[in-house]
């Protein structure tokens, strides 16, 4: 019975594991606030522990998973961590992780309706429920769970491209008679850059609008740009409108985007995948307004639900689209299901084998409901208006404009409080202390700022104040520095 003991291990081994690791989780949870938010970065330090791990001799259970615990404790970022002010990436609900360990047990096959008939059903469940939210018309709605926003948006720009050229599926770019372009603006993810290449577009067919001074798209620019691109004998398919920039909150006028949509018939997809949940709040869903109209949406639960990654899903009212753009026949896929009103999620899919991503989603939200959401959601919000009043009574100068919790700030007392070199001296001041992490980015190109976000909903009014006591003195360090 050696066989089975190699990767089943005994049982019990298994039952102390699993105890052992439910007290690892919790004293995780319970104690990193307590830790550093972000570890040194030394690669060869990382490099040797891992190298004495040459497989030659095996390891009891129990010590290799202390091995890797220490090492995520020692040299990660602690997204988790309420000072953690960083990319969206939340400190994960309970229920996710609860799930996230079910589903590795039972493992459920989710290319094929039959094999998975529970799990496919509820992630479709799911996607119904969040296409309502988004105001789609129910009857005609299909969706897909997505390892990411990327995927999302890569499955937006394929889909798009075989709703606007049917050919496209079989013949691929090179049989178009027109080149496609589509349209995003200079503030959206960069996902979509990269897509255009997977789906050799070329980075060239990507056309990015100026933004106004409120870093949205200009609608008026983007239709100039699409009457060009026609004069110039290209083949407009698409335009993307972001919801919740990732640099800077920022929602673009997603109605009048839509206008331009429909006036040139192109697909409008609107990445929403963090600021999307603003949807579920009473008084925040207006910021979307018009999403309703859109073709398809990326919606990352993994973001602002909270989720662990990665969870990610595309929504469309185009039921036959996903159908379309990847069902390929192939005999060896079971066909159990045959005759029976259901869908194979592989046919509707970049993935095949696919784990349960849904089950998370549907754990976190059984469990919190929308009231525990929208709760959350508010906190967020009132914490990111708090740290922007801190900020501003401290002489920071809050330079984004958005009603969701993402700050983009630079100092107002200093004319050198706008220089890279005071935005990075200060970030790295920040991240290096341990005391929290923020980052830096560019507005528009060329304006540089510091950058915080409210992800995580642990973070309470004692954490941003920390965090502006640490900016202050980092702004002292870099000045006093230049007076000696
Ligand atoms: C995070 C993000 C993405 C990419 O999503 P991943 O889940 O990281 O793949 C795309 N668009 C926007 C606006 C984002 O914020």
């Amino acid at each position: 019975m050696r066989h089975l003991e190699m990767l089943g291990v005994d049982k019990q081994t298994r039952i102390e594991l699993w105890q052992h690791i439910v007290e690892t989780i919790e004293a995780y949870i319970a104690n990193v606030g307590q830790a550093r938010v972000a570890p040194e970065l030394d690669p060869e330090k990382v490099r040797s522990l891992l190298t004495p791990m040459n497989f030659a001799q095996p390891l009891d259970p129990r010590e290799a998973v202390d091995f890797v615990v220490q090492g995520l404790w020692r040299h990660q970022v602690h997204t988790p961590h309420p000072r953690y002010f960083g990319l969206f990436n939340p400190a994960p609900t309970t229920m996710g992780i609860a799930a996230d360990a079910l589903v590795a047990a039972f493992n459920p096959q989710l290319a094929t309706w039959s094999h998975s008939p529970f799990a496919v059903e509820l992630e479709q469940h799911l996607l119904r429920t969040f296409a309502y939210q988004f105001g789609y018309d129910l009857g005609k709605t299909d969706g897909t769970f997505t390892s990411g926003g990327a995927e999302a948006n890569h499955t937006a720009i394929l889909t798009a491209l075989a709703h606007a050229f049917p050919e496209f599926a079989r013949a691929g770019i090179r049989g178009l008679d027109e080149q496609p372009t589509l349209y995003v603006s200079t503030q959206s993810h960069h996902s979509f850059i990269r897509a255009a290449r997977a789906c050799g577009l070329g980075t060239d067919a990507v056309r990015e609008i100026a933004v106004d001074s409120t870093l949205q798209m200009g609608a008026e620019a983007l239709a100039e740009q699409i009457a060009q691109d026609k004069a110039s004998g290209f083949a407009p398919f698409l335009i993307v409108a972001t919801a919740g920039t990732t640099n800077a909150g920022v929602v673009d006028p997603i109605s009048r985007i839509a206008d331009v949509a429909s006036r040139e018939r192109l697909w409008l997809h609107v990445d929403a995948a963090w600021g999307g949940a603003a949807v579920f709040v009473t008084e925040l869903r207006t910021i979307l307004d018009g999403i309703e109209r859109s073709d398809s949406i990326t919606f990352d639960t993994h973001k602002w639900l909270s989720v662990p990654m990665g969870a990610g899903v595309y929504l469309t009212r185009h039921r036959d689209i996903l159908g379309q753009t990847f069902r390929i026949a192939a005999d060896y896929m079971p066909t159990d299901a045959a005759g029976l009103d259901v869908v194979d999620p592989y046919t509707h899919s970049i993935q095949c084998s696919r784990r349960f991503i849904g089950l998370k989603v549907f754990l976190s939200l059984a469990v919190a409901g929308w009231d525990g959401y929208g709760t959350v959601i508010r906190h967020q919000v009132a914490m990111g208006d708090l740290l922007r009043r801190e900020l501003e009574a401290s002489g920071w100068e809050v330079v984004n404009q958005t009603r969701l919790p993402v700050l983009c700030f630079v100092d107002r007392q200093n004319p050198e409080g706008k220089s890279v070199a005071f935005i990075e001296a200060v970030a790295r001041e920040i991240v290096s202390s341990g005391e929290a992490w923020i980052s830096t980015t560019r507005l528009d190109k060329d304006l540089p700022v510091l950058r915080a976000c409210i992800t995580n909903y642990r973070t309470g009014p004692e954490d941003i104040r920390a965090l502006v006591r640490a900016l202050n003195k980092a702004r002292k360090k870099f000045y006093g520095a230049k007076v000696e």
